[in-house]
């Protein structure tokens, strides 16, 4: 019989809990701080923007959090998503080394996104919620929010970055299409948005600005809550779902992980696949190698401080202790959109800063080789921000090469890329 590819589980198969990494650390993760007074910030003070029952999820000392069959329902949908062996880029590298993927893109939004987006939904409208405003950079985050709010009927506004919204029209469209309102931020909704219009007409826009104009809506208008796509504890806490399943199909696979790769822009869909992993190493011995891999141009771990700062430019939100660049580091703008943020989420960093996962940054040429060799292979086109995953499980496979030794290789491929053929268009063409 020729080499097994596909490990695939059922929807029996789909978690029943996310993991909770918080009660495990070994030192405590350090807390949000309050700007003014610098103490722990208090779950009523972050009752303005979010609902109480996912403050509760972003504080759980509980190992294990029940998902409910509500959202089950839904993840069953797309999960669980595959995990492939990748046979064919192993024989175009010539490698000893066994390479496995676990694919996020084949659901509806595209992307991991949608695993945070559809309980941030469910338990918004649990708590009374009827509008939800959020920000998007190019429309990842913006689409799949819009998709889950649809399916809770809630009302989803959503502030893109002006020049997304006219350069890539695509993620508009769908986030349109699932009943979203579309905003070019700066607009004229929000009173920092006119303001930013009055001294600049022809304002591009900047995820900060997003923020700052989804969180003025939040505030000033009733039964409205804010909704965030990464860094917070309980977004990482929904993203388990794809290491809990890897840990399953590796199983059937019959091997287990010598390294685990994510790539990392705010961190949760590294989280997702690493957390479970991370358990087994803190828990049961395990000694895989854990890397994040984050871009060259914002290499906020690699090259960053840990230290308390804000999580948006405007400097609105609690500061939180964190690998980071600075809250006015403006990243350039590269291809691999979801990738560019000055901060790491705190659970990601802390484990980085207690030596319990590695870090590396790759540049973008290294980054568009791998998604072509990739593509050529396996067949997917990946995302641009997935295919930073891809470059290092590349180099993992050439390093085992040269040691003449078998090596286990699991990343993530968060999403496709199929709306991002602009970008590779522009690597192709010079
Ligand atoms: C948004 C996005 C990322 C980066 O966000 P994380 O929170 O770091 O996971 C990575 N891959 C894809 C496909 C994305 O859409």
């Amino acid at each position: 019989m020729s080499t097994p590819i596909r490990f695939d589980l059922t929807q029996k198969d789909i978690p029943t809990h996310w993991y909770n990494l918080l009660p495990d650390f070994p030192v405590p993760l350090p807390p949000p701080l309050h700007p003014g007074t610098k103490e722990p910030v208090t779950p009523d003070l972050m009752a303005a923007i979010f609902p109480m029952n996912l403050i509760r999820q972003e504080m759980s000392a509980e190992n294990r959090v029940p998902i409910p069959d509500e959202v089950r329902d839904i993840y069953a949908l797309w999960r669980p998503t595959p995990l492939l062996r990748a046979l064919r880029l192993e024989k175009a590298l010539d490698t000893p080394a066994h390479i496995y993927y676990k694919y996020e893109g084949v659901s509806p939004g595209g992307s991991h996104k949608l695993n945070t987006a559809v309980p941030q939904a469910y338990f918004n409208k649990q708590a009374g919620t009827r509008h939800i405003a959020t920000e998007t950079g190019a429309g990842q985050w913006g689409s799949c929010l819009a998709l889950a709010c649809k399916l809770f009927g809630l009302d989803c506004k959503v502030f893109m970055v002006r020049v997304s919204f006219h350069q890539k029209p695509y993620r508009k469209l769908m986030m349109q299409t699932w009943g979203a309102k579309v905003y070019p931020s700066p607009s004229h909704e929000t009173e920092f948005g006119r303001k930013m219009l009055h001294q600049d007409a022809d304002c591009p826009g900047s995820l900060g600005i997003a923020i700052s104009e989804a969180i003025e809506t939040t505030v000033k208008t009733p039964d409205t809550k804010y909704s965030l796509g990464s860094v917070l504890n309980h977004v990482c806490l929904h993203q388990t779902v794809i290491g809990q399943e890897s840990l399953k199909q590796m199983e059937i696979a019959g091997e287990y992980p010598d390294v685990v790769i994510g790539c990392a822009g705010g961190g949760s869909n590294f989280a997702g696949i690493a957390f479970p992993f991370v358990e087994r190493n803190l828990k049961k011995g395990a000694k895989t190698r854990i890397v994040a891999v984050e871009p060259s141009s914002c290499p906020s771990m690699t090259r960053g401080e840990y230290r308390y700062d804000f999580g948006d430019t405007g400097g609105m939100t609690p500061l939180m202790k964190m690998y980071t660049l600075g809250n006015d580091f403006m990243p350039p703008s590269i291809h691999a959109g979801g990738l560019r943020y000055h901060g790491m989420a705190p659970t990601v960093s802390h484990l980085y800063h207690e030596k319990l996962i590695e870090a590396v940054a790759v540049p973008q040429e290294e980054v568009f080789e791998a998604a072509l060799k990739f593509a050529g292979t396996e067949g997917t086109i990946p995302a641009p921000e997935s295919s930073h995953a891809i470059a290092r499980a590349i180099t993992e496979a050439e390093a085992a090469k040269k040691e003449g030794k078998k090596r286990v290789i699991l990343f993530n491929l968060s999403g496709h890329g199929m709306l991002d053929l602009t970008a590779y268009d522009e690597y192709m063409n010079g």
